[in-house]
């Protein structure tokens, strides 16, 4: 009886992975397409200092603008190819219209820091640092210090060694790096020794509770502290209400990004966003609060 139930289930299994590879791999298909369709687009999302009020950056951020089903998050297709080649294609294509969108911001004066999101696969490919090179030897006018590579605290853990030596060859080129969704991994202490992040983005799960949990409010303090041990910068994620952005100003941490600032927004709103952006009253006068 037991081994019925056994094989039943492995039966059922099996048809639920098959129905998934299925899936990704018409997906992977169809990305493709799309990729060569020109369906990919980015959208931006400001990084502000709060205590400044001013905005200093941009993440860009993936959409796909899918003929039947509208606009389409990351989440709902990159899983299906960040374990094959196509994600380096499509991260290709994401850095050239970066740099491409960064050229006409550098040229209207807004040297904004951009950061651009990059799956470890692409990351770890042995040609990285040299189409790196090559591509932004195409933009000159775009100071590489503006580009800020994001990459996922959990993706360096694989190979600390590896990571680390194409962080520094990118770093000689003048780029920075960001550790994706800090606190998320579970080595941070011990992998940032050794990785030579410039800056550390604090998990938006952390952020977006700390008003309300008290772990998180711990949590997200003690990723500042580690930043300034470490003589790193922080910037949380998450900053949904402008209280959260008044209370992390008044610990330390004066970058953010969230939608209490703004949502991602396509790339020809951001300059119109920009020059009508005001900060909240409550920023300028947390630092006359004093400490917590
Ligand atoms: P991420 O890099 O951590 O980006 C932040 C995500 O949180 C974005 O979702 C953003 O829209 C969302 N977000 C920002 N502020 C808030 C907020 O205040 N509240 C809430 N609830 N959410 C907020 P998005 O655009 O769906 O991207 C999801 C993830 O997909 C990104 O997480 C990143 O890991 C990945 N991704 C996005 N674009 C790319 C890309 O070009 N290449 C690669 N490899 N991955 C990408
Ligand atoms: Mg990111
Ligand atoms: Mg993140
Ligand atoms: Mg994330």
């Amino acid at each position: 009886q037991a081994k019925v139930q056994g094989r039943r289930k492995v039966h059922f299994f099996d048809a639920d992975l098959d129905e998934q590879v299925r899936t990704h791999h018409n997906q992977r298909t169809e990305l493709r397409d799309a990729l060569l369709a020109g369906q990919l687009c980015l959208f931006y999302q400001p990084k502000a200092n709060l205590r400044q009020g001013r905005i200093v950056g941009m993440e860009a951020l993936l959409r796909w603008r899918h003929p039947e089903r509208g606009l389409v998050g990351p989440q709902e297709f990159l899983p299906a190819v960040e374990h094959t080649d196509l994600i380096a294609d499509i991260g290709e294509w994401v850095l050239r219209a970066a740099l491409e969108q960064m050229q006409q911001w550098c040229a209207a004066g807004r040297t904004w820091v951009v950061g651009v999101n990059i799956a470890a696969r692409h990351f770890q490919r042995p040609d990285f640092v040299q189409r790196l090179r090559a591509l932004l030897a195409e933009y000159p006018s775009v100071p590489p210090q503006l580009l800020e590579l994001e990459i996922l605290e959990s993706s360096a853990l694989h190979d600390v060694t590896h990571v680390r030596t194409i962080m520094q060859e990118c770093q000689a080129l003048g780029i920075r790096f960001a550790l994706d969704d800090f606190g998320t991994g579970y080595s941070s202490m011990s992998y940032l020794k050794r990785l030579p992040a410039d800056v550390l983005k604090i998990d938006q799960s952390f952020v977006r509770n700390m008003l309300v949990d008290r772990d998180d409010l711990h949590l997200v303090s003690a990723v500042i502290g580690l930043a300034r041990a470490f003589n790193r910068s922080v910037i949380a994620e998450g900053v949904e209400t402008v209280e959260h952005g008044a209370l992390l100003i008044r610990m330390g941490c004066d970058l953010a990004q969230g939608y209490g600032i703004a949502r991602p927004m396509p790339a020809d709103t951001v300059l119109g966003w920009a020059d009508a952006f005001v900060p909240a009253p409550e920023w300028g006068t947390a630092s006359l609060l004093g400490p917590l």
